[in-house]
């Protein structure tokens, strides 16, 4: 039984800056890929994986590397919105929250570094609880051919 932790009582709302799609002052944006992701994106958008993925041979799963073109996702379009967006990634779909996992301990923490952070309305358990079966699922798909 996989036991969460995340933070309660935290208010959001995103603000469609799309700061989480590019560097900032603060540093270069990494978005990892996850097999999952990899497939998901190949499967439904027709994509190869060398259009849009680098392959870092990362930690498990989280072995890929989305490519970037001037400092931005290459799925970001001119209107700051993501062409992907019903098929983003794990990562992207968490933001601004993202897991640690010990074991089977996950626990989510909060990035300070999204305006939406405290707008909104508080989230509610159930937010994080589909995160989590996502990010299982994630952890336990490790096939590159297979996206049954
Ligand atoms: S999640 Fe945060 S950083 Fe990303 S677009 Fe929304 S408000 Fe901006
Ligand atoms: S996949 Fe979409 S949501 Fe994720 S970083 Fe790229 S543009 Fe942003």
């Amino acid at each position: 039984m996989n036991k969460l932790r995340f933070p309660k009582g935290v208010r959001f709302q995103c603000q469609r800056c799309s700061r989480c799609c590019r560097d900032t002052e603060k540093g270069p944006r990494r978005i990892l890929l996850s097999v999952l992701d990899l497939l998901r994106i190949e499967k439904n958008l027709g994509l190869n994986r060398e259009n849009f993925a680098e392959n870092i041979q990362g930690s498990h799963p989280f072995t890929f590397l989305m490519k970037m073109v001037d400092g931005k996702c290459i799925f970001l379009d001119e209107n700051n919105t993501c062409k992907i967006y019903d098929f983003r990634p794990l990562i992207c779909r968490c933001y601004p929250f993202w897991i640690e996992r010990r074991g089977n301990k996950f626990e989510f923490k909060a990035s300070s570094d999204c305006p939406g952070i405290g707008r909104g309305n508080v989230l509610e358990k159930k937010v994080f609880t589909n995160l989590l079966r996502q990010a299982v699922e994630a952890y336990q798909h490790t096939n590159l051919d297979d996206n049954s």
